[in-house]
């Protein structure tokens, strides 16, 4: 996510915490790459000079605080006003009345569609019942597409092709539905004829729907021009908060994060990709964590109790966090890393890890984490538990038994040790003293 940004600010910061001094010299070339990066990043100039302004005078005017060397307390201002510049605390999404009503607000190829398939997913996985309204009159494809989205997940639909009048299919949605859901989610038409027709239309139909809260979705790569969009849909109804999707890959992505921040609606969820499970709560502590190369342990647990809610799976999580690795925990991880997501983006979740490990790498491992499952089959109990007694007999054994080749066998080993060693790498400096181990805390 954001990849540009990310590698930017995680090398930044690793500039800083390798400088042996703090001085306004060196503050300001440290300074200066963050402007660079949040400005490649799209984040508005003048926002970006009074952010780096604001760590300059902090860094240099704040008492150094008891157990905090010169740079880390240095690297803990520059956190935190970068949380400060996307919004400071989550603010989950609270249904507390039923039917909670959600009106979705966006322009058409936001990913309004979409998202709204994946906001009733994660309803779904909270254990609330959830229908969609569709009065996109605008275009046909619509009412299909949130029908065969919604499908899988069990969430009803109601639309009508041929109605043409988006205020009359809502007010039939939602007696349609009544209060036999806890959420009801309406989805609304992103184009018009004319930018004002779409708006007086968002209008009307706010004032039919009476929703609970209106969440508008916003492209993610359109970056600071986002500020405008969510300032023209806010001349039609109150926004209640914000969906950014598109940040997987955007290079604008911190741009759009930041000028909605101006908004006054809080971002609630962030999307990250084009599957429905792409898709989180968004929590600006925990983003910029990530974003620095700092990791983000909890979402990585998140997922996995998500995925399943059998225990043994987040023992297993766990597990490769505290170092302890065996073939029978890579086997499991591998399995549950597939459930999980791409693993270049679940990768990205452990701290060290993620940032260190090339694109083609991961992809790379997606195309042979079969062939490795195949072999892992073909082995003992005792050797997944006790791999380094795979020696040459234990190889072609295993080859044969999978019918593939030695080199195979060598490959998957190879691989193991690889994040083995990687995995310890990281979770050591998670669990370091060092400066971005105290970040955290
Ligand atoms: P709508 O016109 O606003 O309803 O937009 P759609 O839901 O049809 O999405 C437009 C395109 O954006 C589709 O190709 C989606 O697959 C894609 N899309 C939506 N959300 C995301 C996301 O978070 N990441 C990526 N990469 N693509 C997305």
């Amino acid at each position: 996510m954001l990849e540009g940004l990310s590698e930017n600010l995680t090398n930044t910061m690793k500039k800083l915490s390798g400088m042996s001094i703090i001085d306004k010299k060196t503050l300001k070339e440290i300074t200066k790459e963050i402007q660079k990066a949040l400005i490649q990043s799209d984040v508005n100039v003048k926002v970006v000079l009074n952010l780096t302004k604001e760590i300059q005078r902090r860094a240099l005017d704040e008492e150094l605080p008891k157990g905090l060397s010169p740079k880390e307390h240095v690297m803990r201002i520059v956190y935190e006003e970068l949380v400060y510049l996307i919004g400071e605390k989550p603010e989950p999404l609270d249904i507390n009345k039923k039917p909670y009503k959600i009106m979705m607000l966006g322009l058409q190829g936001s990913g309004k569609t979409t998202t709204t398939a994946k906001l009733a997913k994660n309803l779904k996985k909270r254990g609330l019942t959830t229908a969609i309204v569709c009065t996109d009159t605008w275009r046909p494809a619509a009412y299909e597409q949130l029908k065969q989205l919604s499908e899988p997940l069990d969430v009803p639909v109601y639309g009508d092709p041929k109605n043409s009048d988006a205020v009359d299919l809502a007010q039939k949605g939602l007696e349609h539905f009544g209060s036999k859901y806890d959420v009801i989610i309406v989805d609304t038409a992103g184009r018009h004829k004319e930018e004002a027709d779409l708006l007086d239309e968002m209008k009307q139909l706010s004032t039919v729907v009476n929703p609970d809260e209106v969440i508008l979705v916003i492209d993610g790569t359109i970056g600071q021009q986002a500020r405008n969009q969510a300032k023209a849909f806010k001349q039609t109804t109150t926004i209640g908060s914000i969906i950014v999707s598109k940040l997987d890959g955007s290079a604008k992505g911190g741009g759009a994060l930041s000028a909605v921040a101006e908004i006054n609606a809080p971002i609630k969820f962030i999307g990250t990709g084009e599957r429905v499970d792409d898709f989180e709560a968004f929590d600006p502590e925990r983003f910029i964590s990530r974003l620095l190369g700092m990791g983000d342990i909890e979402t990585l647990i998140e997922r996995a109790t998500e995925v399943t809610a059998d225990k043994t799976d987040k023992e297993m999580v766990e597990s490769i966090v505290s170092g302890k690795f065996t073939l029978k925990d890579m086997e499991n991880q591998l399995n549950m890393m597939q459930k999980m997501g791409p693993l270049q983006q679940v990768m990205k979740l452990i701290p060290g890890v993620g940032n260190q490990l090339p694109k083609s790498a991961t992809k790379e491992t997606e195309e042979k984490l079969d062939k490795y499952k195949i072999l892992m089959k073909s082995m003992t109990n005792y050797e997944l538990e006790n791999p380094d007694v795979i020696k040459k007999s234990r190889v072609n054994r295993i080859s044969r038994g999978a019918g593939l080749t030695n080199e195979d066998v060598k490959d998957l080993l190879k691989y193991y040790n690889l994040t083995k060693k990687a995995l310890k790498g990281g979770m050591g400096k998670r669990n370091m003293s060092g400066p971005m181990g105290k970040l955290l805390r």
